[in-house]
């Protein structure tokens, strides 16, 4: 029953695994391209595969208030309807609930909210999260939380992880388990060790199929990230996959591999990509900065995509000074390439045993920073 997840190498704490879903198989360490509406933004579905990507995220808050989850299932169910035949995640829709939506009542019953699209008031318990996540046809589904502000009091954060206990069991209770299909827990507690402990354990105990950390990246910044996790990971099991939720630029991804986690998501490769920005090799550049308007190079030199192997820099920032759609399709395509390219790297370095070094010498390339034109 469930999802099986494989572990085919360890290196210190760095994991190198497989998870087989109902929708195939996706290789760990994993990043899922955000698809928000049902669709990774500016990407056709081939190209999103094509960039190395196994496994898609998609948000139960936008697509339940449209185009709906019944009609999502009606019509074949999101792999049919986005024509993404590989592994969908879908998140519960509280985080969305709770920055996106008019919050009205929040309380152990559920969220009473009123939609950012037209402003109907409509609640999400953590059994409709399930259902809709259901309808979906989500490989994985994720249990309905309070994802905890920052900063935040202790009490504060101690109440609101209890609410997400009290969740997590009812949304276990209203998960159907199928061969193929798995739901996680989610970790919650802020940066209080205590509560991370507690929450960590309660979950453990209820037997989810695999566990994400979340309540992170939300401002706390990376130190205490990591110490987090450092405190958060050895409590789960070794055999369940770990999702770090919304993290999040490449050095976190490294550091947070180093500490045992398996699966990443995060908008900013799609979202920086339709503003302009690039990942590289040696870190972040702004396409629409005038320096790039005479150069001739390659976004990335090293960087095999579409916009690297076909186009100019010169040509980029020309497309983004010009408003043209081609400008976030180019650069959305090569930051989700340079994702998988570092995941890529990332699970070989772990099965070769040389996870520490390469971990170290990428992320003293990315500081080294952007040479500019001569
Ligand atoms: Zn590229």
């Amino acid at each position: 029953m469930s999802m099986e997840f494989q572990l085919l190498a360890r290196d210190a704490a760095a994991r190198r695994g497989q998870i087989k879903t109902a929708h195939g198989t996706a290789e760990t360490p994993a990043f899922m391209p955000v698809g928000t509406a049902g669709t990774v933004k500016a990407m056709l579905p081939d190209q999103v595969r094509e960039t190395g990507a196994e496994i898609v995220l998609g948000n139960t808050y936008h697509l339940m208030l449209r185009p709906g989850a019944e009609r999502v299932a009606k019509l074949g169910g999101l792999h049919k309807f986005m024509d993404w035949p590989g592994p969908i995640l879908t998140d519960s829709g509280g985080f969305q609930v709770m920055s996106l939506g008019q919050l009205r009542r929040l309380d152990q019953r559920g969220v009473v909210f009123r939609s950012h699209i037209d402003g109907a008031e409509i609640a999400l318990t953590p059994e409709r999260s399930i259902e809709i996540q259901f309808l979906l046809d989500a490989d994985i589904s994720m249990v309905l939380d309070e994802c905890t502000t920052w900063p935040v009091e202790r009490r504060e954060a101690e109440k609101s992880m209890r609410l997400s206990l009290g969740w997590a069991e009812r949304s276990k209770k209203a998960f159907r388990a199928r061969r193929g299909y798995a739901l996680f827990g989610i970790v919650q507690g802020s940066v209080f060790d205590e509560l991370r402990t507690e929450s960590a354990k309660a979950l453990v105990g209820m037997a989810f199929d695999g566990y994400a950390v979340g309540g992170l990246a939300v401002g706390e910044g990376q130190a205490e990230m990591f110490r987090t996790l450092d405190v958060t990971v050895p409590l789960l099991p070794e055999a369940r996959p770990r999702y770090l939720m919304g993290v999040g630029r490449p050095d976190d991804i490294l550091g947070a591999v180093a500490r045992g986690i398996d699966m990443f998501d995060c908008v900013l490769p799609t979202r920086m990509g339709r503003t302009g920005k690039a990942f590289t090799r040696r870190g972040e550049i702004n396409m629409r900065n005038a320096r790039h308007a005479e150069d001739p190079r390659p976004i990335d030199e090293s960087c095999a995509c579409p916009a690297c192997t076909r186009f100019s820099r010169a040509y980029v920032h020309h497309l983004f000074k010009a408003a043209e759609m081609l400008g976030p399709m180019l650069l959305t395509r090569h930051n989700l390439q340079h994702y998988q390219t570092l995941m890529r790297g990332i699970r070989e370095a772990i099965a070769a045993g040389t996870y520490a070094d390469f971990s170290a010498k990428t992320c003293a390339e990315i500081d080294l920073g952007d040479v500019p034109a001569l």
